[in-house]
């Protein structure tokens, strides 16, 4: 019986897309803390200043939680490879989670379908 999910040559490249992308997101936060550094250090008496800079904040502050999000998830599917669980398949209906999906987002849990149903229950 050939075993469901994926090769272990195509963990071997999902791996590499993971840490790929956790090494961007790891930049990403790192830059928008360094704002958030020197935006403290500013002199902001202008308003408008100040309400240019608080638009810049809410936006990296949105910027950030999903970066948190998608690492964090990125983590929990490195996890899963390093202990050796990791089978590409999804977490709702146990099918295999399409190559090509995976390859536009490693980390993602769920097939397209399951996704789908996910965003229109919204
Ligand atoms: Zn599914």
């Amino acid at each position: 019986m050939k075993k469901r999910g994926l090769s272990v040559k195509h963990v071997e490249e999902i791996k590499e897309l993971l840490l790929a992308n956790k090494q961007k997101i790891e930049s990403v936060l790192e830059r928008i803390n360094g704002e958030y550094e020197s935006l403290s250090e500013m002199d902001l008496n202008d308003e408008a200043d100040f309400a240019a800079a608080s638009r810049d904040y809410v936006t990296d502050v949105n910027i950030q939680k999903q970066q948190m999000a998608e690492l964090a998830a990125i983590n929990r599917a490195l996890a899963k490879i390093a202990s050796g669980a990791y089978d590409g398949l999804c977490e709702m209906c146990d099918s295999e989670i399409t190559l090509a999906r995976l390859r536009v987002k490693p980390h993602a849990v769920y097939c397209i379908d399951c996704r789908t149903y996910m965003d229109n229950k919204k």
